[in-house]
């Protein structure tokens, strides 16, 4: 699962978060319980079900027919997991015929009395008839299920003419028991089969095949899915609307995209590059794609990030981009990957339990780096290695909390910047450190010794050992049953009469911890090096190199895979030395920052560099530097608006350009303004909002029926800071179709000022209630994180507006 707004509301909100003064201290009873793997009494076989849907009411019905046996002990009773249900019957079926069978049913769990004892592996069936009433999941004490409806209907009544009408589920943790019952837990496996009866104008989507389809006589139709091969409960996947389905292929296996009408002409833009990616990982892993067709579905007002249910994967809306947001490059690309790799990690082989999450999500982590690395170089691998560290550098708390982790409060709270971002630099070191070739080797152990099965870290490490021939205890203990990471310093000693550099690293972590790391150290002569192998192992370690003429550089962690915050005193001359020769992107990210904060002019150097995303970084701090009015940077920056062929470079460029407000420009903005890529286009508007802003009013408007990304953030600045009352409909209708995105949350704050300057208090409470209805649609268990922000946003506009505001504020937002 990839939880990007949750991950990103967090870390903009992280302070809001944490208890306020005079809050009750939170509850932490959590830290006594071990949650270990659920023990398996029963194993899942087989599970068939037959549904249909009232979409009216947004219920579903539900027939299941699942086949058990206990796991080695005989047991003569059934625990089964069916959260909010109402159950009509329970009974053994034996041949043809059936047998009630007792049972307890608390609203969650169903305690099943079996007819007789049943020894380990033989095998019985039960059948349930239930209704799954999802909206309407009760919150009762202890029992309380808030957190998770498992099916999701979306515009049911299709009351929203803006909305289709959809029905998606999300398992993951345990939510497939909403609409299933089920032993909802990772450790489980069952093969399956489902008979989704639905309205016959819609296409409909689950895990495995679809091997018939029979047309009823009341107007549906009902598709038939096949999964053959086990997979765990939270995989199960349904998804019904009104989509097109495009098709590619993957070795005769049919690779499928399904969207919305209007995304049919750029879905293979977005996609398309899944037939590669299954390619690509499967020759890496040297485990072929395993499953038996690859599905990718967008949802509507799906929060998550994406779902890597088997087979069919769900994405969120933000996957949704048009031709001129294609142009910026597809920001969706590393998700696609990312959900693609856990077809092999977390659904071949699933976390035995949420306390191992990571074999699950730091490797699907880990191939955004793969494929970025493939498809795009290095620097782009790094550049999103970089940014995912920082990320996981930012989230407070971080660096408590050890890789595999046996005690939390909720298994919600594994899908952290630890299991992701900190993880997947881990697999990152472990790959440096074994090699390339030892590495997928060690995958490929792990995945055809745990496929169809569970797998934990310690079989993860068995598998690496059993390859390199290395026993890695250190390496795990270190970072997968721990927790921080180093801080390290490092200084530099020339002695040239004695020919001698000493390279000293201090690990500077306030813990007693000291990290073992295995680093190389280039050292250069011009543009040649020699490389140096050395382990850091104590609070303090020093290195002595010979030397006949003074390097021009020495540099630690040369290939730049350390997970650690890093003091590096070279001189200028040597990070100069590092811009120039040194290969790598945070070689040159580093000496570019060092060359920023100390003010110097080989700051620039980064206009040059091969690298796109460098290349924006320098004009960036060059914006921001007492460099940005001279000649030489200026004509530099003009040259890259005019000329780069990465959009938003261009872009960058021409915002650079809009801060001096020279009218000379003002062609230039004219020229791009109708460019197709949005970034380009909303720099050249906010250039021109500089110089002619009547005119840049006028063109925001006229552009504004087209205007997403950058190009719509201008357009919404330009017209909402110009307050006009007559633009109400206007700015309150584009709020309004924006859909559920982290960057609608961030528009909250600039709505909400706009409405604080007009004065047709209806039209406030109107904006009021667009506001709250945004807010409304956000899951219950997100908004822990979303609501400070609304709050600010409302009691800052009740404020400006008075007591007739603040009162209908009050009354509406609960
Ligand atoms: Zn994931």
């Amino acid at each position: 699962m990839k939880k990007l707004f949750f991950l990103i509301a967090s870390l903009t909100l992280g302070v809001a978060v944490f208890a306020q003064p005079g809050e009750a201290a939170p509850d932490s009873s959590w830290k006594k319980i071990f949650r270990g793997s659920s023990t398996i009494i029963n194993d899942l076989v087989h599970t068939k079900l037959e549904v249909k849907f009232d979409y009216p009411k947004a219920r579903m019905y539900g027939k299941a027919w699942i086949t058990l046996q206990p796991h080695f002990y005989p047991t003569d009773s059934l625990q089964l997991d069916a959260k909010g249900m109402e159950i009509r019957e329970v009974s053994l079926v034996k041949g043809t015929s059936k047998k009630a069978l007792k049972y307890q049913y608390d609203n969650r769990l169903m305690r099943i009395q079996l007819d007789k004892t049943y020894k380990g592996g033989e095998k019985y069936m039960v059948y349930i008839d239930y209704i799954s009433k999802p909206n309407e999941l009760e919150v009762t004490g202890s029992n309380a299920i808030t957190d998770a409806k498992g099916l999701y209907f979306i515009n049911p009544d299709g009351k929203d003419p803006k909305k289709p009408v959809q029905i998606w589920t999300q398992g993951e943790t345990e939510a497939t028991s909403a609409w299933c019952p089920t032993i909802d837990r990772p450790n489980q496996k069952t093969t399956q089969e489902m008979y989704i009866t639905v309205p016959a104008k819609y296409v409909t989507l689950s895990n495995g095949l679809m091997l018939s389809q029979r047309k009823n006589t009341d107007g549906t139709r009902t598709d038939y899915w096949k999964m053959d091969l086990p997979h765990a409960p939270y995989l199960f996947f349904m998804g019904v609307g009104d989509f097109s389905v495009v098709k590619d292929t993957y070795k005769g296996k049919e690779v499928s995209y399904y969207v919305e009408k209007e995304y049919e002409k750029v879905a293979r833009r977005i996609f398309g590059n899944t037939p590669e990616m299954m390619q690509f990982f499967s020759a890496k892993l040297g485990v072929d794609y395993p499953w038996q067709k690859y599905a990718q579905i967008v949802g509507r007002d799906y929060v998550s990030g994406a779902m890597e249910n088997t087979t069919a994967t769900l994405h969120q809306e933000s996957a949704y981009q048009n031709a001129r947001e294609l142009t910026d490059g597809n920001r969706w690309e590393e998700t696609i990957a990312h959900e693609l790799f856990h077809q092999w990690f977390g659904d071949l082989v699933t976390t035995e339990s949420w306390s191992n999450l990571t074999v699950n999500e730091s490797f699907a982590n880990y191939s955004e780096y793969l494929w970025l690395e493939y498809k795009k170089g290095k620097d782009a691998a790094d550049e999103h290695h970089y940014q995912d560290m920082q990320g996981y550098m930012m989230q407070p708390g971080n660096d408590k909390k050890d890789l595999v982790r046996y005690h939390y409060a909720s298994q919600e709270d594994m899908f952290d910047g630890v299991s992701y971002n900190k993880g997947g630099r881990i697999l990152n070191m472990l790959r440096n450190y074994v090699g390339d070739d030892a590495f997928y080797k060690s995958l490929n152990h792990y995945l055809n010794a745990r496929k169809f099965k569970t797998g934990e870290a310690a079989q993860l490490r068995l598998s690496f050992e059993e390859i390199t021939g290395q026993d890695l205890n250190w390496f795990f203990n270190q970072w997968y049953y721990g927790s921080g990471h180093p801080k390290i310093k490092i200084d530099y000693a020339f002695d040239d009469a004695a020919g001698m550099v000493k390279v000293i690293i201090e690990q500077t972590q306030k813990t007693d911890k000291v990290f073992k790391l295995p680093v190389a150290i280039d050292i250069y002569q011009g543009a040649t090096k020699q490389r140096h192998k050395v382990w850091i192992e104590n609070k303090s370690d020093t290195f002595s190199f010979a030397y006949s003429k003074r390097p021009d550089l020495v540099n630690v962690d040369a290939d730049k895979v350390l997970l650690c915050e890093k003091t590096d005193n070279k001189t200028a001359e040597q990070f100069v030395h590092q811009m120039k020769h040194a290969p790598l992107y945070l070689d040159r990210r580093e000496a570019l920052e060092f060359f920023n904060k100390k003010g110097m002019q080989e700051l620039s150097l980064g206009l040059q560099d091969k690298y796109p995303g460098l290349r924006r970084m320098a004009i960036d701090r060059l914006g921001k530097s007492k460099f940005a009015k001279e000649a030489a940077v200026v004509e530099s920056i003009e040259n890259i608006a005019r000329t780069d062929k990465d959009r938003k470079t261009k872009a960058a460029a021409l915002r650079f350009l809009a801060k001096t407000g020279d009218a000379k420009y003002e062609s230039l903005y004219r020229q791009f303004i109708s460019d197709s890529s949005y970034s380009v286009a909303g720099a050249s508007l906010e250039g021109l909002e500089k110089l002619a802003p009547e005119s840049a009013y006028e063109l925001a408007k006229k552009y504004s029926s087209d205007a997403k990304g950058p190009l719509g953030e201008a357009v919404n600045r330009i017209i909402i800071g110009k307050g006009l009352e007559s633009d109400f409909d206007f700015i309150a209708g584009r709020f309004d179709e924006e859909p559920l995105s982290q960057e609608k949350l961030t528009s909250v704050n600039q709505f909400g000022s706009y409405l604080a300057k007009i004065n047709d208090l209806a039209k406030v409470k109107k904006g009021i209630d667009a506001i709250l209805k945004f807010r409304n649609a956000i899951p219950e268990q997100y908004r822990e994180y979303t609501d400070p922000m609304f709050k600010t946003s409302l009691d800052k506009l009740g404020k400006a507006k008075g007591s007739e505001i603040a009162t209908y504020i009050e009354q509406q937002f609960k």
